[in-house]
C-alpha cells in the first residue's frame, strides 16, 4: 500500500474547510513511517477534458493557485488508479476533493473530479471496461454520478442509512453481491464519523469498510483497488480514521 501525497497539498489554497490549515498535517502524521509516500505529477489538461468541459476548466484556471493544486490532486488520483491497475493498492491523500465536481460545474469545496478523471483515463487506455465506485463520504457525490450518468462502464454506489448498523449492512451486502468489475475505487470521505459533521460512524467502522472493499477486489478484480480522500473536517480524529480505513484496505 502506497500513499500518494505532494507537499503542495499543505498549501491553503482557499478559505473552505477542505483547505483548512492543519488538515493534511493531521493525516500525514498518522500515516508517516507506516507507509511509503510517493509524489504525483500534475494531471494533463487532456486528462481533465475526459470529464470536464473547456469552459469549466477555464473558470477554475481563473484562480491559478487552486488550478495548480487541483491538477496535482487529479494527478494523484490518476497515479493511484494506474498503480492499482498494476496490482499495487494505493491511497490518494489529496486535496481539493472532487466528488461534487460535475462536467460543467462544481461546488462543495471541489473543482475537478479526481476519481472520475482517474477512472476515465483507465477506460481511455483500454485497461478496464467496468468500475465500481464506493463513495462513503457523508455527502452524495453528484459530480461523480453526473459524469457517468447511467453508462454501463461505471456503477456509482453511495450508501445511506440513518442508523450506524444499517449503513454498514448496506455496504457489506452490496459489496457481497455485486460482481463483474475490473477495479474498485473508493471516494473516502470521513465526515460521517461520530465526531465529525455526520455524527454516525465509529473509527473501527472505517476498518470494516476498508476490509470489505479489499475482499471485494480480491474476489472480483484481481485485487485492483484504490481510494482517494474526499471530505472529513475534524482534524483531531481524521488521522486515526484514515489509518483505520487503510489498515482494513491493506493486505
Ligand atoms: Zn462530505
Amino acid at each position: 500500500m502506497k500513499i500518494i501525497f505532494h507537499p503542495r497539498f499543505y498549501e491553503v489554497y482557499t478559505s473552505d474547510p477542505a483547505s483548512a490549515p492543519g488538515r493534511m498535517e493531521a493525516m500525514v502524521k498518522a500515516l508517516e513511517g507506516k507507509y511509503e509516500f510517493i509524489e504525483p505529477e500534475p494531471a494533463q489538461e487532456r486528462d481533465l477534458e475526459r470529464v470536464h468541459g473547456r469552459q469549466h476548466i477555464q473558470s477554475v484556471k481563473g484562480d491559478l493557485l487552486v488550478y495548480e493544486i487541483g491538477l496535482l490532486a487529479a494527478g494523484g488520483a490518476i497515479l493511484a488508479g494506474e498503480m492499482a491497475f498494476d496490482g499495487q493498492p494505493a491511497f490518494g491523500l489529496i486535496r481539493p476533493p472532487g466528488h461534487h465536481a460535475s462536467p460543467h460545474s462544481c461546488w462543495g469545496f471541489c473543482y475537478f473530479n479526481n476519481i472520475a478523471i482517474a477512472i476515465k483515463r483507465l477506460i481511455h487506455e483500454e485497461k478496464i471496461n467496468r468500475a465500481l465506485i464506493l463513495d462513503f463520504d457523508l455527502h452524495y457525490g453528484d459530480g461523480t454520478a453526473n459524469t457517468f450518468g447511467g453508462t454501463r462502464a461505471l456503477t456509482y454506489f453511495h450508501p445511506e442509512g440513518a442508523q450506524r448498523q444499517t449503513f454498514l449492512d448496506v455496504i457489506q451486502q452490496t459489496l457481497g453481491s455485486d460482481k463483474n468489475y475490473d477495479i474498485i475505487a473508493i471516494s473516502a470521505g470521513f465526515d460521517r464519523h461520530e465526531e465529525d459533521w455526520g455524527g454516525l460512524l465509529k473509527t473501527e467502522d472505517y476498518h470494516s469498510i476498508g476490509k470489505w472493499a479489499r475482499e471485494f477486489s480480491i474476489e472480483n478484480c484481481q485485487g485492483r483497488r484504490f481510494a482517494v480522500l474526499e471530505g472529513g473536517y475534524n482534524h483531531s480524529v481524521l488521522g486515526k480514521n484514515v489509518r483505520s480505513f487503510l489498515q482494513g484496505f491493506t493486505d
